[in-house]
């Protein structure tokens, strides 16, 4: 048995957490905020488990976007001028980490296996925590102005099918058999059957955290700033209050993660690719699946505060303010994916948020030993798919602090690769 102190009470510290404890390691759990707060990424996010989010972000001719990222500041993806010296080094990696099929299908390929059971793999985390109801796997739909709008994502389809995602393609009219509230402009649908949804990220959360306390965890509410090593082995890991003494440590800091990399020997260019949501209480209609309309690229899913709309990349850092327009431009889209939505929302039934994903220029999270220290794992970096891949990322962890054999391959998620 070790002490683990799991730095971070998003969806990877939390369910990692469980993951050690349930290995009857003794672990401390160290966050400034609280389990499954507004702060982290884990309480805002699209609710989406799917395991057919193997795309990466970056793909080929993407470049010839740029200019249209900087110059629209409401645009699905845009870029704060005044961010951009900053951004350069990241931005240059993320354009060549998509730059060819080859590259994307890498990607795709080792995003796969975190993803693969992941409804599954929460579901019987969530049981674990009393929590089970919020898992729910009745699939995704994915709806399409047209066929040829699906079509015209061929390379994204195909990379999925050769990860063993499977689909049912829908037409008009099925479609509206499937999701009477839809608005009649889609007319194509694709729905992914194995994918699930996480009804409340936040309260999911901080149930985990809860279960890892009843189950003996300490619950500190203090932020980690670095590590107290000797040689290369872990003694304490040093927060603003003092140091907690340590056998291991666990970096799942979302965002901020590599501030504390950085002190291990790894540095790692993570970025914020800052999301918005807006949730619409009482809106009136209940979709029956989760939606992902192609020309919102966002998520349109009902949580028990009401309609969550989800989505948008801004790359401004992790400092500057929200600009909360952006969060009024996923509700006013919502009126065009489902018409039945009342025009005129009162404003205190809509509730805005920003967060920030973790993320790293390639698409591919850190799991690993860090460089200068084995017994500080990595755990961070998950960009736009970190809740689903949360569990299978802990179950890793938690084969790391127990010297056994990861049951996926961690090379591609090296943090070392950066050094290149
Ligand atoms: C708009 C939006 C939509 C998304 N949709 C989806 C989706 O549908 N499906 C999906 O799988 N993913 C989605 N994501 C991504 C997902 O939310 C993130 O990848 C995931 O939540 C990251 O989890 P995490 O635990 O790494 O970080 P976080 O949830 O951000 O948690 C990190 C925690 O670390 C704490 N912390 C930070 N610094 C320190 C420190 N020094 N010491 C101690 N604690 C510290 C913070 O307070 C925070 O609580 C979305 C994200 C956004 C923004």
């Amino acid at each position: 048995m070790v002490h683990a102190v799991v730095i971070g009470a998003g969806i990877v510290g939390a369910a990692a957490a469980v993951e050690l404890l349930r290995d009857g390691h003794r672990v401390t759990i160290l966050d400034p905020g609280d389990p499954g707060g507004e702060q982290a990424a884990s309480y805002g996010n699209g609710t989406l488990l799917n395991p057919s989010s193997v795309i990466p972000m970056s793909s080929p001719g993407l470049w010839r976007k740029v200019p249209g990222w900087l110059a629209d500041p409401l645009g699905p993806l845009a870029i704060r001028w005044t961010y951009l010296p900053r951004l350069l080094p990241w931005l240059s990696r993320f354009l060549r980490a998509g730059a060819t099929e080859a590259r994307m299908a890498a990607t795709a390929q080792a995003l796969q296996p975190l993803l693969a059971d992941a409804p599954e793999r929460h579901r019987r985390l969530a049981e674990e925590a009393g929590v089970g109801e919020l898992i729910t796997r009745q699939g995704v739909l994915f709806v399409f102005p047209t066929r040829a709008d699906f079509e015209a994502e061929a390379l994204a389809w195909r990379l999925r099918r050769e990860n063993g995602v499977h689909w049912l393609e829908l037409s008009d009219d099925e479609l509206r058999q499937r999701e009477p509230t839809l608005s009649r402009r889609y007319t194509f649908g694709v729905l992914v059957e194995e994918n699930g949804q996480c009804r409340d990220p936040g309260a999911y959360v901080a149930a985990l955290v809860q279960h890892a306390v009843g189950l003996g965890a300490r619950l500190l509410r203090d932020k980690a700033i670095g590590f107290r090593l000797e040689g290369t082995g872990l003694r304490a890991v040093r927060t603003t209050v003092g140091e907690i003494e340590a056998d291991r440590a666990v970096i799942a800091a979302g965002a901020r993660s590599h501030l504390l990399a950085a002190e291990v020997g790894d540095r790692v260019p993570l970025e914020t690719e800052r999301g918005y949501h807006a949730v619409i209480a009482e809106p009136g209609i209940a979709p029956r699946y989760p939606l992902m309309p192609s020309d919102g690229k966002m998520a349109c899913v009902m949580t028990p505060q009401g309609l969550r709309l989800a989505g948008q990349v801004e790359l401004a850092g992790l400092e500057a303010a929200p600009n909360w327009r952006r969060a009024g431009v996923l509700r006013d889209f919502a009126r065009r994916v489902f018409p039945d939505l009342p025009a005129d929302l009162p404003v205190d039934k809509v509730k805005v948020w920003m967060g920030h994903r973790p993320s790293t220029p390639d698409g591919l999270p850190c799991i690993g030993p860090a460089s200068g220290c084995p017994d500080v794992v990595h755990a961070f970096g998950h960009g736009h798919v970190g809740l689903t891949a949360g569990a299978a990322t802990a179950r890793l962890v938690a084969d790391l602090v127990g010297g056994r054999p990861p049951s996926i391959q961690l090379a591609p998620y090296s943090a070392a690769r950066f050094r290149r």
